[in-house]
């Protein structure tokens, strides 16, 4: 028997008790929130210990977007609340539309306007719902 053997688990002192600088860092690369309800989960936890919750990774990588945000940027210029949302395509083709109705609302003496004004709450509307959407993992970018 080898007495002075190190006891293998008492003994052992972890890189924090040793350095406490290197705690913090050890502990952001370490743990993850659930993004349910908040609780500081391991980042390997599949499940959180808390409320049970499954950890999509899917849901953690969505880059969430501001509903709010999305919809001033419409209010502000027609489209460019959609290019927020990732949906380019769609902000650009609003963006025409809205600037071919303005010359068509000048050109009928403001008899447009109505159809002006759908496009513009289309836009505000369109870019706060699919924010949502995007929030929700409902809308895949
Ligand atoms: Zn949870």
């Amino acid at each position: 028997m080898n007495q002075e053997a190190p006891p293998l688990v008492a003994g052992r002192k972890s890189p924090w008790e040793l350095n406490p600088k290197t705690k913090r860092d050890d502990m952001t690369q370490e743990t993850k929130f659930c993004h349910n309800c908040g609780t500081e989960i391991d980042t390997e936890a599949t499940t959180c210990p808390n409320c049970g919750l499954l950890q999509h990774d899917k849901a953690l990588h969505t880059e969430q977007k501001n509903p709010g945000l999305a919809a001033v940027l419409s209010f502000l210029i027609v489209g460019v609340g959609q290019i927020y949302n990732g949906q380019i395509g769609k902000g650009i083709l609003l963006m025409v539309i809205q600037v071919i109705n303005f010359f068509i609302r000048i050109f009928t003496l403001f008899l447009w306007t109505p159809v002006y004004l759908a496009v513009f709450a289309y836009a505000i509307w369109d870019a706060y719902n699919v924010a949502k959407k995007i929030n929700s993992g409902e809308i895949e970018m």
